[in-house]
């Protein structure tokens, strides 16, 4: 009798009356009960059920649910009037709305749901996603209200791996993983693997966050350790956050992630000019982004490369002047505009440290007086080199050595575990249902 109480108020969100709830309390935790409260089929009441919340958290045990997506040229106007509701409140709609949305921001392709009263099929309420996260409720049922929401994300540590055959991105299309992992990958091992030039047989593992909202994948949260193995070397990654440390070590403790320089001097020098996506161009008198940093160093200044890298560029192009231009990895160039001259040796391919002389400040290209224009450039656009989250370079911290290590060696188990299934992936690459089962295990 107990089994059959316990699994019905496990399956089915039944309301019981509240006597009887107490009562099943009072069951579930006393191994024997008193055989006053014992529920039989002749004292268990129950009701109809009246509770039924969705991912929204409104009840849907009277509702209607509709879900539809914004039309070309519809917008909440013409919605709403479709649902029925009258110009008047409409009105108080928007003006209600004023803080919250703009009624002009609808695009086509927006997700919506409709709240229908089950037995007048009358429209009551609105749910328009601005993306898969965020939403705003109109509501005009009893009073017209209307309320922001976020969509809930949950994270789930999963793993990845895999054999590149051409390119990482093919790797993980092909086993249906996001591809953003191969963004971020790249990012983390920017300074040990030119991942433009992977070999085919190259192998990552990692273990990551997969994020959920409403049971779907969402997106992908933070890398918590990687390997990967190229060209016959084996490198390595573990996440670590502490007081002091922060960001990716490899399984001695060193930063994987090696910085640029702050700037490309040996002393700071003054900047004159920002990072600017709007900037008014002095001398063409016209709008035009700054997607670099001027710094007003005295001509003929020594400017050094921010990073180890290969010269790209190293002549004199229109308005940049002389320049130089620095390939640092896969992700990272680096750009260097108004040179008086070039340094020695600066010529295309040839391979820069960090720290080296690669050229003087000057005049040259289209300028208004002496300065270097320096420039980063992250996958190909320019970033802000103010701003940059340069990765670190330095160790993890001596005091946080021991909690590095016990993160490190629980996380290093984990990617040797998943070693076996990334070899089973490799293999069944051609049949993809396969691979596919050994991975999500
Ligand atoms: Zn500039």
């Amino acid at each position: 009798m107990k089994e059959k109480i316990r699994s019905k108020w496990g399956i089915s969100a039944f309301t019981l009356i509240l006597v009887v709830t107490s009562v099943l309390i009072l069951n579930l935790t006393q191994n024997e009960p008193p055989p006053e409260f014992t529920i039989t089929e002749h004292n268990m009441i129950e009701i109809k059920e009246d509770v039924q919340l969705d991912s929204y958290g409104f009840n849907i045990i009277d509702a209607e649910i509709e879900e539809g997506r914004v039309k070309r040229n519809q917008n909440l106007y013409l919605i709403l009037r479709d649902l029925d509701v009258s110009p008047q409140t409409i009105y108080v709609i928007n003006r209600e709305s004023k803080d919250v949305f703009r009624s002009n921001r609808v695009k086509p392709g927006q997700r919506y749901i409709v709240y229908k009263e089950s037995d007048s099929s009358k429209p009551y309420r609105l749910i328009l996603h601005n993306d898969a996260l965020s939403y705003v409720i109109f509501e005009w049922g009893n009073e017209i209200r209307v309320n922001t929401g976020q969509k809930e994300i949950t994270k789930e540590i999963t793993e990845a791996s895999g054999v590149i055959n051409s390119s990482l991105y093919e790797s993980l299309v092909e086993q249906d993983k996001n591809i953003l992992i191969a963004n971020r990958l790249s990012e983390i091992f920017a300074w040990q693997i030119d991942f433009f030039r992977l070999y085919p047989g190259d192998e990552y593992k990692l273990i990551y966050e997969k994020q959920f909202v409403d049971g779907k994948p969402y997106g992908i949260g933070e890398i918590l350790a990687a390997e990967f193995q190229h060209n016959g070397r084996t490198y390595d990654a573990y996440y670590f956050e502490g007081e002091k440390s922060e960001g990716f070590y490899d399984s001695d403790g060193n930063g994987v992630q090696k910085a640029l320089l702050k700037a490309p001097f040996k002393f700071s020098q003054r900047i004159s000019s920002s990072f600017n996506r709007n900037r008014f161009h002095p001398v063409l008198k016209r709008r035009m982004p700054h997607n670099g940093v001027d710094y007003a160093a005295p001509i003929g200044t020594p400017v050094l490369s921010v990073g180890d890298g290969e010269v790209i560029e190293a002549q004199y192009r229109g308005a940049n002047g002389n320049i130089v231009k620095i390939r640092h990895n896969g992700t990272y160039t680096t750009a260097y505009l108004h040179l008086n001259g070039f340094a020695r040796g600066i010529t295309p391919g040839t391979r820069v440290k960090q720290g080296q002389v690669i050229g003087y400040v000057g005049k040259t290209g289209r300028v208004t007086g002496v300065h270097l224009h320096y420039m980063i450039y992250t996958n190909g656009q320019p970033v802000n080199p103010l701003n940059i989250d340069l990765p670190p370079s330095k160790a993890i911290d001596d005091s946080e050595r021991e909690e590095f290590d016990d993160l490190m060696q629980q996380l290093r188990q984990r990617l040797m575990d998943i070693g076996s299934e990334g070899k089973v992936a490799s293999v069944s690459i051609e049949s993809p249902d396969e691979s596919r089962k050994a991975l999500d295990r």
